[in-house]
């Protein structure tokens, strides 16, 4: 990983620029350093000195005499002036005629001073400035380098590793990779038959419900390494590099075989190629070099590739394709009985009280992803402590599902009293009309206490076990729900607000899927006007019919809603006198239990 190699060019132009640095300095600097030492005297002063006999050495030169008195210390220099008997004159004082006055230093430190002293002034110049280079690119300066090399974390097996039993619920999707840890464990039982492994494994489901996790638990039962990458990490940087991190990966991988490879949000990188214009080249490179990896490696070396996703449907189909990702084990939000393993799960974590009813807890949090349900017991523990308590309570709990779900209580923000008044209404309009409605589910608890969510008042349904199919006229009766909260402003207060807009949202939601995917309006039948795109990221459709019957839908719609609408301004209407003594107990209490309201409603 660190054979970097060197670049060469540049190091010839650090050589080239040191060698004319140092002729730069012999011809510029020596001369100076070596001139501070002469003395420059008139031609009186040397004839005078010649005369004295005080002349040591003399050199004559073209331009220039430099000679030096008889103690030796000092040179002088003097010009020349046509004086044809001077030679004979030195002579006779004494003077040693000599070439090399100035270089009676030491050869040697001449030697040192002009060419070793300079190089290492510039070579230790050239090595602090790189390091001071280094150190500004800081950690980008190692990626720098590494470039082409997957950053792949490495999780070798460790104690506290992830076991199956760290991941609640979820039971279809263990089921069904224990058999990969099965073949890790022992893969001779399967090569003997001849049954190879699938290469690759696609775990499906919305964000938050374990898929990491469960890949986690799939090295750690079968104690082999675990290779992670992100699928948006391919393709992050730089224009080449996410082949080569592909590449590099499975190099790894192969080195380390038997071992998991997880890739996090494969679509990043694994979106369907066709129908693109002006497409990301890179992701089409990194894609391509992950399915020839994959073709190339034979299916019993050992590397199991895992992914999670999503967005299936928005997978190129060369990858899903038998041979790679072939397998595909769907992760669903955890039902009523997987909520309450995940939240005892997480509670062992934390000191509990030991009368709290999980079951309870996890009935409130319908819908509930394993993430948030992890967040609200941690949401409760820190409840726990702000309030100075040892231990978690029911309570605790209970709040911290709103705290996740609603956002946390806005202890400053201000309702006026007519608008506590509206929200009251609103609130128990919705809940007077599902009661009313047989086969809708009661409510659990009423608040109006405001969110930082937004929410100004928050109805909690409490599904009694898991409903799978729908009938035509429970949805009815959820639009009518829906509808009641701005029915209840109508009739009580007179007046509509704008508190109802997620209402509406959700009730026309539901309407236009009876019309154009449930096959529910006597209109069209069982004949699909839409299609759904994108399952597990909110459900987005896109039409699949004409114009004209769009406009058609679209009068549907509005006709089902209203008539909705009306029904639950009737059932309103013929009580009254309740939706006035539960609004006013809400008002006072700023929430209702589900007992409470029930109550009221049939005394
Ligand atoms: P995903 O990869 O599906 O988005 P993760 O595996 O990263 O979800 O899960 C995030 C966190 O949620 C986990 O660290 C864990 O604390 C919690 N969690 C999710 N599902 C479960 C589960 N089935 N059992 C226990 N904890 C879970
Ligand atoms: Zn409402």
């Amino acid at each position: 990983m660190d054979n970097i190699k060197k670049p060469k060019k540049p190091f010839i132009f650090y050589y080239v620029i040191v060698f004319v640095a140092i002729i730069l300095f012999n011809a510029l600097v020596m001369p100076k350093i070596a001139e501070s030492k002469i003395k420059d005297v008139d031609y009186g002063t040397f004839m005078s000195m010649t005369e004295n006999k005080q002349i040591d050495k003399v050199e004559v030169q073209y331009n220039q005499i430099l000679f030096t008195d008889l103690e030796g210390k000092v040179v002088y220099r003097t010009g020349v002036m046509n004086d044809p008997n001077l030679t004979d004159r030195l002579y006779a004082a004494g003077a040693k005629f000599t070439s090399e006055i100035i270089e009676e230093s030491s050869p040697i430190l001449s030697f040192l001073l002009s060419w070793i002293l300079p190089f290492l002034m510039f070579w230790a110049l050239g090595h602090f400035l790189s390091k001071q280079l280094m150190k500004k690119a800081g950690g980008s300066n190692s990626m720098m380098f590494n470039m082409g090399n997957s950053n792949a974390k490495v999780y070798v097996k460790s104690s506290n590793g992830i076991r199956f039993a760290d991941v609640a619920g979820e039971d279809e999707a263990k089921e069904n990779l224990s058999e990969i840890v099965d073949y890790l464990n022992n893969p001779g039982k399967y090569t003997e038959i001849g049954a190879s492994m699938p290469k690759g494994i696609l775990l499906v489901g919305p964000p938050g419900t374990g898929k990491t996790m469960l890949a986690k638990a799939v090295a750690g039962e079968s104690n082999v390494p675990f290779f992670s990458m992100s699928g948006s990490e391919f393709v992050e940087m730089f224009v080449g590099m996410g082949a080569s991190k592909v590449r590099d990966l499975f190099k790894q991988a192969k080195e380390k075989a038997p071992c998991i490879v997880f890739i996090d949000e494969i679509d990043a990188i694994g979106q369907k190629r066709e129908g693109r214009i002006g497409g990301n080249d890179e992701r089409e490179q990194t894609l391509n070099q992950l399915l020839t990896e994959m073709d190339g490696f034979e299916g019993n070396n050992g590397v199991i590739i895992l992914a999670a996703t999503n967005r299936p449907e928005t997978l190129d189909p060369a990858l899903t394709r038998p041979g790679r990702f072939d397998r595909r084990v769907p992760v669903e939000l955890p039902d009523l009985k997987g909520r309450e393993e995940i939240l005892k799960v997480h509670a062992k974590k934390i000191r509990v009280d030991a009368d709290v009813d999980f079951l309870r807890i996890a009935r409130m949090a319908s819908g509930a992803s394993g993430a948030e349900l992890a967040n609200m017991v941690n949401e409760a523990a820190l409840r726990a402590v702000r309030a100075g308590r040892k231990v978690v309570t029911q309570e605790d709990l209970e709040e911290s599902i709103e705290v996740v779900i609603a956002g946390y209580q806005k202890k400053n923000a201000i309702l006026t009293d007519k608008e506590k008044m509206v929200v009251a209404y609103h609130e128990i309009g919705h809940a007077l009309v599902a009661a009313k409605q047989t086969a809708s589910a009661p409510v659990q608890k009423i608040t109006i206490v405001p969110r930082t969510s937004g929410a100004l008042g928050y109805t909690m349904q409490v599904e009694e076990g898991n409903h799978y199919l729908m009938t035509k006229e429970e949805i009815e009766n959820k639009i009518a729900t829906l509808a009641g909260g701005r029915a209840a402003e109508e009739i009580a207060v007179g007046a509509i607000t704008t508190g109802a807009s997620n209402d509406i949202e959700q009730a026309t939601k539901l309407a236009r899927s009876m019309i154009t995917r449930f096959g529910m309006s006597e209109n069209f039948g069982m004949v699909a006007m839409e299609t759904v795109t994108n399952q597990y990221l909110g459900g987005d459709t896109s039409l699949t019919c004409s114009a004209e019957t769009q406009a058609e839908i679209d009068r549907l719609v509005v006709s089902l809603v209203k008539k909705q609408y009306e029904k639950a301004k009737q059932i309103l209407c013929s009580n009254r006198s309740k939706l006035d003594d539960l609004a006013k107990y809400l008002y006072q209490n700023e929430t209702i239990t589900g007992d409470e309201f029930m109550h009221i409603l049939e005394a």
